[in-house]
């Protein structure tokens, strides 16, 4: 069973932050701007290319209420999902990043990049 499955069978604890019967919300455990949650589908889908029309339907709606229960609705927030291995994808579960909580930078240049020539 993947980790993110382990979240949502309570086997493994998570800070929650918003809860649905098919959706999860939690903070992720190395945040990366002063707000940071993940958001998930309960059953496992691997990732963002295999996710049905009605999952994401779903998890658009639920989504929204995050942002709102947290207040980023009003100050902005950025959706993220790591699709894959050069997208950087480190757990197989889809799983979507709501950043917030500050500006954020935009740095989207591929690894390659920072290497000297
Ligand atoms: P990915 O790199 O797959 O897009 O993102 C995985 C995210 O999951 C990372 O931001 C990482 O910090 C977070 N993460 C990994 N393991 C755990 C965990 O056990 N609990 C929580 N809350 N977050 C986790
Ligand atoms: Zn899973």
């Amino acid at each position: 069973m993947c980790i993110f499955c382990k979240i949502v069978n309570k086997e493994i604890p998570n800070n929650t932050v918003h809860e649905s019967e098919h959706f999860l919300a939690f903070h992720d455990l190395y945040p990366k701007a002063p707000i940071h949650i993940l958001i998930i589908p309960k059953i496992h889908v691997d990732c963002f290319q295999n996710a049905s029309a009605e999952t994401m339907a779903g998890l658009t709606l639920f989504s929204q209420e995050v942002a709102r229960k947290v207040g980023v609705d009003k100050t902005g927030y950025r959706l993220i999902t790591n699709n894959g291995e050069d997208g950087g994808q480190e757990v197989n579960h889809l799983h979507f990043h709501m950043l917030g909580g500050a500006k954020l930078a935009w740095d989207h240049t591929h690894e390659d990049a920072h290497k000297s020539l």
